[in-house]
């Protein structure tokens, strides 16, 4: 039976992106997929950090809070922070993983999301916009590699690669709110998707030297709609390292053609804790 779908004109993009006022400049748009962007805004620029799983144009919503020019990040080259790319003129995104973004793997994993998603949560189809409707800019997107530092005009930011779940996954310092947007960088189960290159070893080493910075209170995930108190890292620095073969399961997945492995903490000080790797990523 063919579900009944309200007409587009009916469905607006804000009801797909639910906003919120963090305060200090700061808004959190969420999806219904699970995934949450951050918009900061400068005196002069607003800063987007990552564009979501790119069901719809993500802009009408950008555009309910800010009028301000907009500076595009993606944290990560991953479908879930890169989908509306294709909306704004330039995107910043990690140097090491711009090959990803024009090797196909986005657009082939797109289509398989959308694929699942109309027959797993059917109650989604009425927001999905396919890419060919969207107003796109005339030259295309423009890809840059992330600087060190965005000045948003009274505001800077400092970005910092803290590696882990992707070789380059970057997070962004804002002194003024003391927050740390790290993506998925640092969460409470956190995947490595950095096989056969990258150790754990590395990423905690990573961890350390982000949880000795004294400018930074809150952690904002992009999977987690409540902020995490910035100790946690220091947590997860240690946490990871205490990761075996034999005190972990194996998890099956279809996303690496090698064994992955879960590790978990199930009573931490921050609730259950896990992490997801490779044997290589053992080092
Ligand atoms: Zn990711």
């Amino acid at each position: 039976m063919e579900i009944k779908q309200p007409s587009l004109a009916a469905v607006s993009a804000e009801s797909f992106y639910k906003i919120e006022a963090r305060g200090n400049g700061i808004y959190r748009i969420s999806e219904s997929l699970g995934v949450g962007e951050s918009l900061i805004l400068g005196k002069e620029r607003a800063l987007l950090i990552d564009t979501g799983y790119g069901l719809r144009d993500i802009r009408p919503a950008i555009r309910q809070i800010t009028d301000l020019p907009l500076v595009v990040m993606n944290s990560h080259v991953h479908t879930d922070h890169t989908g509306c790319n294709g909306a704004f003129e330039t995107v910043y995104v990690p140097g090491g993983e711009m090959p990803k973004v024009f090797d196909g793997s986005l657009d082939r994993e797109r289509l398989l999301l959308f694929q699942s998603l109309r027959q797993s949560r059917p109650h989604l189809r009425q927001f999905m916009v396919d890419k060919e409707n969207w107003e796109t800019p005339p030259g295309g997107t423009r890809y840059l590699p992330l600087p060190e530092r965005i000045d948003l005009g009274g505001r800077e930011m400092e970005l910092e690669i803290i590696g882990g779940h992707t070789p380059q996954s970057t997070m962004v310092i804002d002194p003024a709110s003391r927050t740390a947007f790290v993506a998925d960088g640092i969460g409470t189960q956190v995947w490595l998707f950095l096989h056969p290159f990258g150790t754990v070893q590395e990423y905690s080493e990573s961890l350390r030297r982000f949880s000795r910075r004294t400018d930074v209170d809150i952690l904002q995930l992009s999977h987690k709609r409540e902020p995490m108190p910035f100790s946690f890292a220091a947590y997860y620095a240690d946490f990871v390292l205490r990761a075996r073969i034999r005190n972990s399961v194996v998890w099956p997945n279809n996303r690496f053609d090698v064994t992955v492995y879960r590790y978990t903490e199930p009573e931490s000080p921050y609730g259950a804790v896990s992490m997801f790797y490779c044997a290589s990523n053992l080092g």
